[in-house]
């Protein structure tokens, strides 16, 4: 395959006729964008030649590593065979059943929960959009149609679609499109270093935070709550990992009030945390399951939610016909993928790897950051991580929007091969699952490497 271009006539094509998502179309117009042409293993390469370590994994999916040759093969082999067909009409294709069975079999029991089931989207929007109609249709079976409000979180990120960017919690979206739609609201996340109180452990803060779960039903109004939906760890929003004591205590609220739990796992599922499934990792019993991202290592798109027990069941037994579903839902080419990505992760233990020692190192080489002295906090759970950089390390002061620090230290890394992704003042990662011990040391050098320019640019500029 031929991946030498012209970069120019590229970038003034895409000027001229490509609306990129998130972006600000004149700006990206005036500097040209960075066109990507090939990628192995950990590693991209743009037009230019350039060879960047991809601390992202694309957009935290690439959970396999690039040019896997078997995903490209089940492709090749499934669109030979049948490339597509519809499951609406009473028909079903082999690769979406047993794909379903699978992600079944992977999905462990929590509790009185299991999930046996799966609804099949194309991304994780849509997945969360199936959400909200599943949620409100058990709630309607059950002649309760009043519990329609989902709660969410500020700086949660579920998607892009009305539903999703609905139950997103991103101010800069709302703004843009009259959203949240009718009865979504939200509540504070979890975030130590933001909203910690002077002399509040994390452990207690954890336990505090979640109570703000308990404020808001009370609020709405028991009767009228149908679920509470959360990321087990927030990944768009900065990797904001939330202290031990959250999670149960989020488990005991919405159990205390019979309200349905959403994991929002498009980011946390398929090893990201060190088990197939995120709320494995913080032990709490979701009713419902998005995924996406990396269930076919993004090679294409897939999404879906895993639909516990107590929703199918009344799904199942009460529903008729439920009036809700996609063109390419349970997609024979995506499914076949999915089948392969899997069994390579099963293959080459990439779970256990970020659950195990590979995990602990990276965890550890991390944690050196906290010594930097732009960092104040710098975190890692499974293969993410978050670092907030501050003005002052002692006093915690942190730097205003307007210094856009974050796009600082973010043009640093690409200038010297490291995609580090910027949210705010916090610089975030999620490497591939396939990383060795040496591709570890290789990004912790290239990361100091880009804090220590950040520094001495910030210095020059008198903000630090
Ligand atoms: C990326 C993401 C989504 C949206 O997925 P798309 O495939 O872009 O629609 C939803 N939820 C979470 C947690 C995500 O990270």
């Amino acid at each position: 395959m031929n991946t030498v271009v012209d970069t120019k006539l590229i970038q003034a094509l895409d000027s001229a006729h490509f609306l990129h998502p998130f972006t600000d179309f004149k700006d990206l117009n005036d500097r040209g964008a960075r066109v990507i042409t090939k990628a192995e293993g950990v590693y991209v390469w743009d037009s230019e030649g350039k060879r960047m370590l991809d601390a992202m994994s694309g957009l935290w999916c690439v959970n396999v590593g690039y040019g896997r040759k078997e995903l490209a093969d089940a492709a090749y082999q499934q669109m030979m065979a049948l490339p597509y067909y519809n499951s609406f009409f009473q028909t079903t294709n082999v690769p979406a059943v047993q794909l379903a069975a699978k992600l079944a079999s992977l999905a462990p029991k929590v509790g009185d929960r299991s999930f046996k089931h799966v609804f099949y989207s194309s991304s994780g929007s849509e997945s969360n959009d199936s959400n909200v109609r599943m949620v409100r249709r058990y709630w309607d079976l059950l002649g309760q149609p009043e519990r329609k409000v989902i709660i969410s979180r500020n700086n949660a990120y579920h998607g892009s679609t009305m539903a999703g960017a609905s139950l997103g919690g991103m101010s800069g979206m709302h703004a843009q499109g009259d959203l949240p739609i009718p009865n979504i609201t939200h509540i504070e996340q979890p975030y130590y270093f933001e909203n910690g109180k002077p002399g509040e452990t994390a452990e207690e803060f954890g336990v505090r935070a979640a109570g703000w779960l308990e404020e808001k039903i009370l609020a709405v109004g028991v009767d009228k709550v149908a679920a509470f939906i959360a990321e087990p760890v927030q990944g768009a929003g900065g990797v904001i990992i939330p202290p031990s004591t959250y999670w149960p205590e989020i488990q005991r609220i919405v159990d205390k009030y019979g309200i349905l739990l959403i994991s929002d796992e498009v980011i946390c599922a398929f090893g990201r945390l060190g088990h197939w499934f995120g709320y494995e990792k913080f032990g709490y019993k979701p009713d419902l399951v998005t995924f996406a991202k990396g269930i076919t290592s993004g090679y294409i798109p897939l999404g879906g939610v895993m639909v516990g027990n107590r929703v199918a069941e009344v799904l199942i037994e009460k529903g008729g016909e439920f009036n809700h579903g996609y063109t390419y839902s349970g997609h024979p080419v995506a499914c076949a993928v999915a089948l392969a990505n899997i069994e390579i992760m099963e293959r080459e233990h990439l779970v256990e790897g970020v659950r195990g020692e590979l995990g602990a190192y990276f965890a550890k080489r991390y944690a050196e950051l906290n010594a930097h002295p732009l960092v104040g906090a710098a975190e890692t759970c499974g293969f993410v991580g978050g670092l907030v950089l501050v003005k002052n390390k002692q006093t915690k002061e942190r730097f205003k929007e307007e210094d856009a620090v974050g796009m600082v230290c973010r043009a640093h890394c690409f200038n010297n091969g490291l995609i580090m992704r910027a949210v705010g003042d916090r610089m975030i990662i999620a490497p591939p699952l396939v990383m060795t011990h040496a591709d570890i040391d290789a990004l912790m050098d290239l990361i100091h490497m880009a804090l220590d320019k950040t520094l001495v640019e910030l210095k020059a500029k008198g903000l630090v």
